[in-house]
């Protein structure tokens, strides 16, 4: 019987153990946190990422490790792989950490990025957005999720505020500035690198964030060929030069027709999550299939899938249990404000059937808003 250890017991940990399940795979999670959602129905070690006694006994229990968060420290990592095989590698882990070695590899590796300026200084800030332009967007090299660590600087008047928002962190976690990418669209690679380099990915999914929040995603994107290639092509060089094992998702900015490297998330990705219904294969399977060194599944797509995260607090379900292809996840969570709490996945045969699915339950459901840009999308 296998242990799949995974640091970090959210969401995805509990989505991983229960596409685990019919392999016969066992779990064990670690958590600093003992209300952890994945702990509902997996076994916990509870204990901080940097206590060695923790750890051991994490170690001990389990004969593969993985991640649900990539702010693992990279020493816990490093410390646990001296122990057990440990995938995605800590290199991997280290690199996707921090906005400017990640964003400094897209570069190396002739995938583009918006400019970018890294910030010690107040000083530095200044001559950084005399050079990148306005708009741009001060964000926290290490740590950040959903948004959270970031700071839009619109004006130059803004630079006080920013400063004030995020100079102590320049010191700490570090910080980056970005320009700021008017997009038409935000698209996800999903991929997968075997233990053996064999690569596949799921088709390009079109993202829509609220507030720094991924809110809905849709597959496959509405692009052509030539740009998903591209996209795809990207992600897989990237795998390759970090010697990634497991799941990842590339996160791009579609602008002119051109794509942006945003950031690279190791771990399977929320922009994934409706590969579960939608796919042959889900991302949760394949990257158990994928530490375990067993042959990666087709992740060929079942028609159209749409997902819409709850954020906050579940909505009443039926309006989506009511549709034909309507699927539905609670992570068991308790409510609080920005938290992702839960997602539904909707397949359709056709862009057709997925929109009229889509409006019913935004009407449904009151959350019309929500809805709307992808059924638009759908209709181009
Ligand atoms: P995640 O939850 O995806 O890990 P995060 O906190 O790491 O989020 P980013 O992905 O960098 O943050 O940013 C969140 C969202 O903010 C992006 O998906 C995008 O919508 C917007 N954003 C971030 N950086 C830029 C940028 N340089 N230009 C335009 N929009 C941006
Ligand atoms: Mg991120
Ligand atoms: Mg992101």
């Amino acid at each position: 019987m296998t242990t799949v250890g995974i640091l970090g017991g959210g969401q995805l940990a509990r989505m991983l153990a229960l596409s685990g399940a019919p392999l016969g795979l066992r779990f064990l999670v670690m958590d600093t946190a003992a209300d952890a959602c994945a702990g509902q129905f997996v076994p916990m070690v509870v204990g901080d990422y940097r206590d060695e006694a923790a750890l051991s006994e994490f170690a001990s229990r389990i004969d593969v490790a993985t991640f649900d968060f990539e702010n693992v420290p990279a020493e816990s990592a490093q410390w646990l792989s001296n122990r057990v095989p440990v995938f995605p590698n800590p290199r991997a882990l280290a690199t996707a950490q921090d906005r400017l070695a990640e964003k400094t590899l897209f570069r190396e590796l002739g995938i583009p990025v918006p400019p970018f300026a890294t910030i010690d200084t107040r000083e530095q800030l200044d001559a950084a957005i005399a050079a990148i332009g306005l708009p741009c967007i001060l964000k926290t090299r290490r740590l950040g999720y959903d948004g959270k660590g970031q700071f839009r600087v619109r004006t130059a008047a803004d630079a006080d505020a920013a400063w004030q928002a995020l100079g102590a962190q320049a010191g700490k976690v570090g910080l980056i500035l970005e320009g700021f990418v008017a997009f038409e669209r935000e698209l996800s690679v999903v991929a997968v690198r075997g233990r053996d380099g064999e690569f596949r990915a799921w088709p390009l999914t079109e993202n829509w964030h609220v507030d720094g929040v991924l809110s809905v995603s849709l597959a496959p994107a509405r692009v052509d060929a030539a740009l998903a290639e591209t996209a795809l092509a990207h992600a897989r060089k990237l795998a390759d030069a970090l010697d990634y094992v497991g799941v990842f998702a590339l996160e791009l900015f579609c602008r002119d027709g051109e794509l942006l490297a945003n950031e690279l998330a190791p771990r399977v990705h929320n922009s994934g999550h409706w590969t579960i219904e939608g796919a042959e294969t889900s991302q949760f399977e394949n990257h158990l299939r994928a530490v375990l060194g067993l042959p990666l599944g087709d992740t060929r797509m079942l028609g159209h899938a749409c997902m819409l995260n709850w954020i906050g607090e579940m909505p009443d379900a039926s309006a989506v249990l009511s549709e034909p292809g309507g699927h539905w996840h609670d992570y068991g969570k308790s409510p609080r404000a920005g938290r992702k709490v839960g997602h539904a996945t909707l397949r359709a045969d056709s862009t057709q059937g997925l929109a009229a699915s889509l409006q019913r339950i935004g009407a449904g459901l009151g959350r019309e808003s929500q809805v709307e840009p992808v059924v638009q999308a759908l209709a181009r």
